[in-house]
């Protein structure tokens, strides 16, 4: 049985996870969730599941959860109620799925505290991976990824250590605009960035999908957590969505992970390592699927993958000012501020006026952050 605290129960992946939650009631014990701003559907899933205690933004709408909730669920709020939960004693693994930057110190207090973390929000290993990795091997915790192109290479990997490894291949759907001409990006309206070909996800990364940035974040993350240079991580068109990651090895071997896309099989695996449980959740047909395709990624419709590559290989506060400034122009695209292809120009005229600090504190990599978003929408 394993104690579950789940940062971000009531978005996609926190959905997800209360599924595979509900799936094994023998394995998985959710001892905590917590929510940004919806109340209504924390309190559901606290009536449900029970939790010692759950945590919400909003201090006022705590006090009416407590309320309602009465003395067998303690309610926080705010950015101490996630480092609350991420420490709660009983916790042995803390699932980070909250959007944006928020999780980072949460998945720092839950290291220390010495609970595995399993990381569904990227930003974390983005802007401190360097930071993140090595107070994990100081606490002897791990880190293990929800990310499913992550989980895939961290199965395919089995143990192998990086010297094992030519190279590792992200695969990408390719967005919902991989064949448009790129005289038709200013057209691109938020509606139809948001319409994705695979999968169903949270906003922002439904908008990183259709601009790379997603792939591109994915690449950094890949970096810390298998502990190789960015020149090794490659990324790999393929439409399908089927073959999640894949690892090239010294021999030139190739081992791939497969499945039709269904974030449970990933979240499932993370919260169950290393056993490989029984779940009849996810069915593959490779007669219906008939072919698995495979195209370069067109560098220069979407040229966020270089943007990442290179922020990865500067590193140091680089790939928060990337991230930060992603962030920054995701929003004022969605609030109809800037076009789609203005999304990446914003990032990179951010990245080119920043001075990188290399092996940040915490403090640096947060003043940068701040300073990027800044930036962007000067
Ligand atoms: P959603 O937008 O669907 O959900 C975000 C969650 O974070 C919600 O529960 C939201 O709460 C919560 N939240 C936001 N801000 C705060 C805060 N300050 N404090 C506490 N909770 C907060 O996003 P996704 O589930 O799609 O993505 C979450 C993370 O996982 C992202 O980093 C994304 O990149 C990553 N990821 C997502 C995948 C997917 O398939 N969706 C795949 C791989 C990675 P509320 O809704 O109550 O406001």
């Amino acid at each position: 049985m394993k104690n579950v605290v789940l940062l971000g129960s009531t978005g996609s992946i926190g959905t997800s996870t209360i599924k595979v939650a509900e799936d094994l009631p023998d394995r998985i014990r959710l001892v905590g969730l917590a929510a940004g701003n919806n109340a209504e559907l924390l309190a559901k899933q606290t009536l449900k599941h029970r939790p010692e205690a759950i945590s919400i933004n909003d201090p006022v709408k705590a006090g009416e959860l407590q309320a309602m909730l009465g003395a067998t669920t303690r309610v926080y709020a705010g950015h101490d109620g996630l480092l609350k939960l991420a420490t709660l004693p009983t916790a042995d693994i803390v699932l980070i799925a909250i959007v944006g930057t928020a999780g980072l110190q949460p998945a720092l207090a839950a290291i220390r505290a010495g609970k595995d973390i399993a990381v569904a929000s990227k930003e974390i290993l983005v802007m401190a991976g360097e930071t993140v990795m090595s107070e994990a091997r100081k606490y002897g915790v791990r880190v293990l990824a929800v990310d499913s192109e992550h989980s895939a290479i961290f199965q395919c990997l089995d143990g192998k250590p990086s010297s094992s490894v030519r190279k590792l291949w992200l695969t990408a759907s390719g967005g919902p605009f991989r064949q448009m001409p790129k005289e038709d990006f200013p057209n691109i309206t938020v509606e139809r960035a948001l319409k994705h070909p695979s999968w169903v996800m949270g906003r922002k990364i439904t908008i990183d999908s259709a601009t790379l940035f997603n792939k591109g974040l994915e690449m950094i993350e890949a970096r810390w957590l298998f502990d190789i240079e960015m020149g090794r991580v490659q990324v790999i068109i393929h439409p399908q969505s089927v073959v999640h990651s894949m690892v090239e090895f010294v021999d030139g071997s190739i081992i791939a992970q497969l499945s039709t896309p269904d974030m449970c099989l990933p979240i499932q695996y993370a919260l169950t390592y290393p056993a490989r449980v029984r779940s009849d959740r996810v069915q593959t047909d490779f007669a219906k699927l008939g072919s698995l395709t495979f195209e370069e990624p067109d560098l220069d419709r979407f040229p966020s993958l270089t943007l990442a590559r290179r922020a990865g290989e500067v590193g140091g506060t680089m790939p928060a000012v990337l991230n930060a400034a992603n962030e920054a122009a995701v929003e004022a695209f969605c609030n109809g501020k800037i076009g789609f292809e203005q999304i990446s120009h914003t990032v990179a005229r951010v990245m080119e006026r920043h001075q990188p600090v290399e092996h940040p504190s915490l403090e640096q990599i947060l003043s940068a952050d701040a300073w990027a978003r800044a930036e962007a929408v000067k």
